[in-house]
């Protein structure tokens, strides 16, 4: 294939609705043909590589609460969809309560970059490689959507349906993200795993969180999610339950991160093999668990 050593961007349409209602009414009448964005930070390198051509692109940064950014301690954090992930990073309250979330959002790309790209545009483009996903899943995230129908909420457990797809119809707009107040003395870590420490998607990401929960036969529940090792954020619940079923050593551990790996089915390309990548998740996932388990036996 020639490599194209001048990539422009397609000629397309800019459309900004006004509310939420005129936006999904535009998206359902240009059902084939509109997109709507945030960023851009994914939409338009697909435009450039010639993958996507919509002929409307549907500016939704400015509809009402898309810039909202709060914290209740009783209910949570709400994330407008247009907040960008350094606004996340930087909020006092995101550093205290969600410092996973902060962390995540921490490894993507560079400063600038994240200046455009937002969590929100991260889940909906639903990379496997995304690497907000899995704290996103951790706290239990909740998006909130408005659709033809009008608003909806979809948990973000049953929400990834394979690479780029997710259970977003024709007209939905995702406004917000909620996630709920952490447990008390939870504890998260991701650890990416890139080709360079700068601006690479993962080879392997590790997101574990853990926090005590007296109704667990060892005393703790943890999760752990898991970028690039399958076609959706994968989940490692054989993992999880077998911690919360077993006394925490740093046998039970490394048992758990050995089940992890056995489960992910992650693929060979360009950024690693197969067998690279389930390793990685073994010693990623063992140094992650070993980490939360130092701070919360203390
Ligand atoms: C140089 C570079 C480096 C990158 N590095 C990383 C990295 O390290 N880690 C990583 O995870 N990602 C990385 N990315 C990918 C990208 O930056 C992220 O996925 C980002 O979070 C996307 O956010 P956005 O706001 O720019 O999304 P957009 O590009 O605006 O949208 C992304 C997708 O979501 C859809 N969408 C947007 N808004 C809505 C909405 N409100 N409702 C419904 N659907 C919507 C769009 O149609 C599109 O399909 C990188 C990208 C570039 C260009």
């Amino acid at each position: 294939m020639a490599i194209n050593t001048h990539p422009t961007l397609p000629e397309f349409d800019y459309f900004r609705p006004e509310t939420l209602i005129e936006a999904s009414d535009f998206l359902v009448h240009h059902a084939t043909d509109a997109r709507p964005f945030l960023g851009g930070t994914d939409v338009f390198v697909r435009m450039r590589d010639g993958l996507l051509s919509p002929k409307f692109l549907v500016d939704v940064k400015s509809l009402p609460g898309m810039n909202d950014l709060r914290f209740d301690p009783l209910s949570g954090l709400i994330i407008g969809a247009a907040v960008n992930m350094n606004r996340v990073i930087a909020s006092s309250e995101v550093q205290q309560h969600y410092p996973l979330l902060a962390d995540a959002c921490r490894s993507v790309a560079s400063y600038q970059l994240r200046t455009r790209a937002t969590i929100i545009g991260n889940i909906c483009n639903a990379s496997p490689a995304g690497d907000t996903l899995g704290a996103s899943l951790a706290f239990e995230g909740v998006l909130h959507i408005h659709g033809s129908d009008g608003v909806r909420r979809e948990s973000l457990t049953d929400f990834f349906l394979g690479p780029g797809k997710t259970k977003l119809k024709t007209g939905d707009v995702a406004f917000a993200l909620h996630l709920p107040s952490p447990p008390p003395g939870s504890i998260g870590i991701y650890l990416k795993l890139g080709r360079n420490k700068l601006s690479d998607l993962s080879i392997v990401g590790v997101t574990a969180f853990g926090y005590p929960e007296p109704a667990a036969l060892s005393g703790y529940r943890f999760r752990l999610i898991l970028a690039s090792v399958a076609p959706v954020p994968f989940v490692a619940k054989e993992a999880e339950a077998y911690l919360s079923n077993t006394p925490i050593t740093s046998d039970s551990i490394y048992a758990a991160a050995c089940l992890a790996a056995e489960a992910c089915t992650p693929i060979d390309d360009v950024r690693g093999s197969v067998r690279y990548r389930k390793q990685m998740v073994k010693n990623l996932a063992a140094r992650a668990l070993s980490e939360i388990w130092e701070k919360l036996k203390k």
